[in-house]
């Protein structure tokens, strides 16, 4: 009797252990799906719908990840703001504009180098991000995308449209000056609006004057941006 009590109380619990092994395994699952779910969530946060381009919230993290990783070493980022892009949306209408930003959005992956972050930061308004990279170099980029973006052919989106940018520039290799750098930016930005737009504007010192700043317009060569 005992023997065979013994049998049944061991069969029991292995059938115990094989229900717990299965509810472990659909655990794990379930787990799987929660991780993958988190990441989709995650990456539609970080996403803009219209241009399909992160957004500033993945600039945030991944400029982070950047300071760990570089260690030191310049950084430059680029404010690239669509000039009387209220006037296109008045002249063309609202689908015209949405084009224009996806197309835009386009142009910016075309021409920037693997490394850099390219972000919709609202509106009409773009941030690259350019790890290693100092002031010249980033400059030349920037004059690359507002040529790009003069030179593209408009026309096929809507007769008569054109569409022009300009652009701010600012690099450090100071990583106590990075919270600085989209400030001066920005300003830099505003100094190519004010002067005629579609035009780049760039300094590498922190400098509220901008008396540091270089500005290069249509009329400005390639040439020009190579200073040493
Ligand atoms: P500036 O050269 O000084 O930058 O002039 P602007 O007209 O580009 O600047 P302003 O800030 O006056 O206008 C920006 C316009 O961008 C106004 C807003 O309606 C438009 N806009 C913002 N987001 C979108 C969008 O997702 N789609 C479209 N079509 N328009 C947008
Ligand atoms: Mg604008
Ligand atoms: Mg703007």
């Amino acid at each position: 009797l005992e023997v065979s009590a013994a049998r049944q109380t061991s069969t029991a619990l292995a059938a115990k252990n094989r229900q717990l092994a299965e509810a472990h395994t659909e655990l794990e699952r379930r787990a799987r799906e929660l991780e993958a779910l988190q990441g989709q969530l995650q990456e539609q946060a970080e996403r803009d719908w219209l241009t399909g381009l992160h957004n500033r919230r993945y600039l945030a993290r991944e400029l982070e990840r950047l300071l760990t990783e570089q260690r030191g070493g310049w950084f430059s980022l680029a404010v690239v703001d669509l000039d009387h892009f209220k006037s296109i949306n008045d002249r063309f209408g609202h689908e015209v504009g949405d084009h224009v930003l996806v197309r835009v959005a386009a142009l910016l992956c075309e021409v920037l180098r693997q490394p850099d972050i390219v972000v919709r930061s609202g509106g009409e308004e773009f941030l690259v991000l350019m790890p290693v990279t100092e002031v010249h170099a980033a400059t030349a980029c920037c004059e690359r995308i507002r040529q790009r973006i003069r030179d593209e052919s408009w026309e096929r989106i809507a007769a008569g449209l054109a569409v022009t940018a300009s652009v701010g520039v600012a690099s450090t290799d100071d990583p106590d000056q990075l919270a600085a750098l989209a400030r001066s930016a920005d300003q830099r930005l505003y100094e190519a609006k004010r002067s005629g737009r579609d035009r780049v504007v760039s300094g590498s010192r922190e400098s509220s004057s901008c008396g540091e700043c270089q500005e290069y317009g249509r009329e400005a060569p390639v040439a020009r941006l190579s200073i040493r």
